[in-house]
């Protein structure tokens, strides 16, 4: 199996960069999520270069709910990254982590009138999903007396080949405005006071594998914008969204690489830009690509049943790691503690929770399990502890980040106490 740059091999264990996870297993327990920065700084490099080398005037920003965690938000921000956030926690984590305000874009189809006021008042850009929003903004606006500059997400009405609960581009989604009623939207924009439209969005969707739909999402942007630049509009960026897929079938998967997506994608943006005789900054928003493969999930078995299949059952479930039972995902797993030894049996690697769906990963061939043995969960940077819950009562695992020599805690465990920390007993159950 190719492994993340970060992973290899050594004594029979399985090492993140100079770390043996095995010993960080036991020092700091399991279940642990082991991020690895400098695999996350080396794709971002990456990423950047693919584009930047076919178009100097590029910017990444990186979609902050593949992974919310301070620690990474940082290391992207010292990279240079901004972030394209979906809430005011996001946009708070953000400023926080020490992105600057205009390298955010605040985005989201359903914003609350203290989202809108928060935008203005930090001075980010705002993808504006519907007219409502338009007019509620431009009053927040005024009402601020501040000029706010936004983009309109568009939606460019795309088939895109994923998971139908993350494919974002279709004409039936959520999200965005029909791309044959943009061009009011933008005249709306042009005379609504205290908005300034300088921007176009879309985002097509989450894990795709296949470089075309980039292209066609970039076609339809770059054509949109000349008819918007047409009307008046002084377009700065045109933002193409995130969603450039991982192999996370790491033996069979064949995932384009960010050359590979520059060279479908640029092209089309070049023409189009030069048709419409405009220089606007060129914004993607990759969130899984630069995070995923940075990240293993530690997780500890507890007990092996051999039933009607075999079952290691270990510490980590649908709590922590919610992708495989919500999209039918695929992560590869690999037995730290056993990392050389062959393929021996077929094991259904299972979590705590009490729910048939609570499966990690099933039917994979792996030495033979015992009690005490480490899995190690590959590629669970980009929506896995973000996605995580306390479901059945479990605190959250810590979060613990690597580089060089360091292996340091970017977020603690939760504990006991944590479970209730927001609860309360109501008066009369005191009585
Ligand atoms: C989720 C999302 C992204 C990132 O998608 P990835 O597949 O993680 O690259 C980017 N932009 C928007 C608007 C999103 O919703």
């Amino acid at each position: 199996m190719q492994l993340p740059n970060h992973l290899s091999i050594k004594d029979g264990h399985l090492n993140s960069g100079t770390h043996d996870l095995v010993d960080l297993a036991a020092k700091f327990g399991t279940p642990l999520y082991v991020t690895n920065e400098d695999q996350i700084l080396d794709n971002y490099v990456r990423y950047e270069s693919a584009l930047s080398s076919w178009y100097p005037h590029v910017r990444l920003l990186f979609a902050a709910k593949a992974n919310g965690n301070l620690a990474v938000i940082r290391a992207l921000a010292r990279a240079g990254a901004g972030a394209d956030v979906f809430s005011s926690g996001e946009l708070n984590l953000a400023l926080r982590a020490g992105m600057k305000p205009d390298r955010l874009l605040f985005n989201g189809s359903s914003k609350t009138v203290a989202d809108l006021r928060l935008a203005v008042e930090t001075g980010v850009r705002v993808s504006v999903d519907s007219l409502d929003e338009l007019h509620q903004l431009s009053k927040v606006a005024s009402d601020l007396k501040k000029t706010i500059s936004i983009a309109f997400r568009v939606n460019p009405a795309l088939e895109v080949p994923t998971h139908p609960k993350i494919a974002t581009g279709l004409a039936t989604t959520k999200f965005g405005i029909p791309a044959a009623e943009i061009l009011s939207a933008y005249q709306a924009a042009l005379d609504a006071p205290y908005v300034v439209p300088v921007g176009m969005h879309c985002h097509i969707g989450s894990q795709i594998l296949d470089v075309e739909p980039f292209a066609r999402a970039a076609a339809v942007m770059a054509k949109v914008a000349g008819e918007v630049t047409d009307i008046g509009v002084d377009l700065e960026f045109l933002d193409i969204g995130g969603g450039l897929g991982v192999p996370y079938h790491r033996e069979t998967d064949v995932a384009p690489t960010p050359e590979e997506y520059a060279a479908a994608v640029m092209p089309v943006f070049l023409e189009g830009i030069e048709k419409a005789g405009i220089s606007p900054e060129f914004w993607v928003e990759p969130g899984r690509w630069l995070v995923a493969e940075s990240t293993v999930l530690l997780t500890r078995v507890n007990s092996v049943k051999r039933a009607y299949k075999t079952f290691a059952n270990v510490d980590a479930g649908f709590n922590l790691l919610i992708r495989p039972a919500m999209y039918d995902s695929w992560h590869e797993v690999i037995m730290a503690n056993k990392a050389d030894m062959p393929g021996k049996e077929q094991v259904t690697i299972a979590g705590p929770i009490c729910e048939t769906g609570d499966i990690i990963a099933a039917d994979r061939l792996l030495p033979v399990p015992e009690t005490g043995d480490l899995i190690a969960v590959l590629d669970t940077g980009a929506y896995g502890f973000a996605m995580s819950s306390q479901y059945n009562g479990r605190p959250r695992s810590p979060e613990i980040m690597v580089k060089g020599d360091r292996a340091e805690v970017i977020r603690r465990g939760e504990t006991i106490d944590d479970l209730c920390s927001t609860m309360a007993i109501p008066s009369w159950q005191q009585e």
